[in-house]
């Protein structure tokens, strides 16, 4: 009985490294992509683990196809020199079909961490969103085409191989069958973003601004101000010079916080200065991208010679769309 609780304490001890050891690897994986991120100047804010894999949430994707390409590539890279290096220690004792003893809690461990390595990166590089495989693909697509087409393209594929994995799946695998379901709405997904990704590229700021707003200009007291702002009221108000040149912004809220005692001074005065403006022929994309790194509610618009031609507030913006994330799919449990 004694031995049998030895037995069993080992197996347990044994079978814990390795999944904890397996998570070192899938991390060092995600740490991959994210340090290739890096490289291109993408931060990558977290990095999460989940029972099938870990997903390193990249600040945005990358613009140029090989750079996606090597970002892609970077995670699975990782598990290739992981797999060397342990081929390296374990040298002739290797015992590959070790992997299958993952659930029995036997065999050697490094050889089972070789081959889940091994496995992590075949199945990492199936050519199928959300797996690394599908970047790839669509990377080496969006060479020679748009990136939407591209995406939509590399999406179909993963579907086809989400629904061979299905059928394997429902021939006594339920993890892969759980996984084909989740290849096949992340492909899908991935084709949505980007069709919605092109939109927004080819969509003007011209099409969606509000018409030139009503505009505050130098020599106007704040009383004056108020008295506009009460036949149209706005968030804020854009101070322009005689040219229409925007000079700053001045917020609602502090027109009425300066009217009880500052009625008759200069507006200017109440302005906000160092205001980012938007380009009217710009992009829906451009103008997200702006939006994200600045604080400002509502941007003015401005044609080539600076001048103010519109306004753009964040809620004027269609439905944000959300950037999918970076996947490594695992497999620990696939492999079983
Ligand atoms: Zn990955």
């Amino acid at each position: 009985m004694a031995y049998y609780f030895d037995g069993g304490l080992d197996a347990m001890i044994l079978g814990l490294s390795f999944i904890v050891l397996l998570f070192v690897c899938v991390v060092l994986h995600e740490f991959g992509h994210a340090l290739a991120a890096r490289a291109y100047g993408i931060r990558t804010p977290d990095i999460t683990l989940l029972p099938i894999g870990g997903v390193a949430r990249l600040e945005r994707m990358p613009d140029k196809p090989w750079q996606e390409f090597v970002v892609a590539l970077a995670g699975p890279a990782v598990n290739v020199v992981i797999a060397f290096a342990l081929y390296l220690v374990i040298g002739r004792d290797l015992h590959l079909g070790d992997v299958a003893a993952v659930d029995r809690g036997d065999g050697d461990l490094l050889s089972k961490l070789l081959a889940i390595n091994i496995i992590l990166v075949v199945f990492n590089l199936v050519p199928a969103f959300p797996m690394d495989g599908g970047r790839v693909l669509r990377s080496l697509l969006a060479t020679r085409m748009k990136y939407a087409r591209a995406t939509r393209i590399a999406a179909s594929i993963g579907q086809v191989v989400a629904v061979l994995f299905g059928i394997l799946g429902l021939m006594g695998n339920p993890m892969l069958l759980f996984i084909a379901v989740f290849v096949f709405f992340g492909a899908q997904q991935e084709a949505l973003f980007a069709t919605a990704k092109e939109n927004f590229e080819e969509a003007r700021i011209a099409r969606v601004m509000q018409p030139l707003p009503p505009v505050l200009t130098r020599g106007m007291t704040v009383l004056d101000a108020v008295q506009l702002a009460m036949r149209d009221p706005r968030h804020s108000y854009p101070l322009v010079d005689s040219g229409l040149r925007v000079l700053g912004l001045v917020p609602s809220a502090e027109l009425s916080g300066a009217l009880h005692s500052h009625a008759g001074d200069q507006v200017e005065s109440l302005a906000k200065r160092g205001v980012v403006s938007l380009p009217v022929d710009g992009s829906l994309l451009q103008a997200r991208e702006v939006m994200r790194h600045s604080d400002q509610e509502d941007f003015p618009v401005t044609n080539a010679a600076n001048q103010l031609v519109g306004y753009l507030s964040r809620s004027d913006l269609p439905e944000q769309f959300i950037e999918p994330v970076s996947n490594g799919l695992p497999v620990a449990h696939g492999a079983r």
